[in-house]
């Protein structure tokens, strides 16, 4: 899973980061309201973590530009500000969550988490595929009951696709949540992590349509 952080607070950014980072996420931070926003319309994320005092274009302009061109993305308002005006305000704007700072980091991953989960559908955080988990609260995967080690690529691999499941997802589209902007994206890397998600699952959970993309689904044998 991709997040777009918007903070020019460089202390906040970094923490926030290194937290998020450490619970699999992928983080591209901007540092002022202009390149949050550029960043928020060109590029796919699964969430949002948006401050609202920004350099150039502050926080609620942003969110508003963005829901008027039609960006979903669920996005967490980070502020300062502490009227419920200001929480009101914010949440028309098309705000889907909102925390004050200072704030417990455990407490923005747990939000994010859950902001995550609802915008693809799923209410509880256990994710499952016939016998196959995924905890998103505390990133740990089973298969069979038997947990099963995955590393962090795999993990956000993983995660992409039982957020979507059911769902075909193109190499492109994993590609873009599972790496981070800098990064040098090469489609048959993804083709390597399918088949060794598939060697530690079950080689019939993932399937591939071809020319499209790929689908997790419970195997026929399992449903
Ligand atoms: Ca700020």
């Amino acid at each position: 899973m991709r997040i777009l952080l918007v903070e020019d607070d460089y202390q906040i950014a970094r923490q926030v980061e290194t937290a998020l980072g450490r619970s699999g996420y992928i983080v591209d931070i901007a540092r002022d309201g202009e390149e949050g926003q550029f960043l928020g319309e060109t590029e796919p994320y699964d969430a949002v973590i948006l401050d609202l005092g920004l350099p150039m274009i502050d926080g609620l302009t942003i969110l508003r530009n963005w829901r008027q061109a039609g960006h979903v993305m669920p996005v967490l308002i980070l502020t300062a500000r502490t009227t419920w005006r200001d929480t009101v305000t914010g949440l028309r704007e098309g705000a889907d969550d909102y925390l004050k700072k200072p704030f417990e980091l455990e407490e923005l991953l747990a939000r994010i988490e859950a902001l995550i989960r609802r915008s693809s559908g799923h209410a509880n955080p256990l994710l499952s595929c016939g016998t196959l988990e995924l905890d998103t609260g505390s990133s740990r995967a089973s298969y069979n009951n038997l947990p099963v080690e995955l590393t962090a690529l795999e993990f956000r691999t993983l995660s992409y696709l039982m957020h979507h499941q059911g769902q075909v997802v193109s190499k492109t589209e994993l590609t873009e949540h599972i790496y981070g902007q800098d990064f040098d994206r090469d489609s048959n890397v993804i083709e390597v992590l399918i088949n060794r998600l598939r060697k530690k699952f079950s080689s019939r959970i993932i399937k591939t349509r071809r020319g499209l993309g790929y689908q997790l689904t419970v195997p026929d044998d399992e449903s």
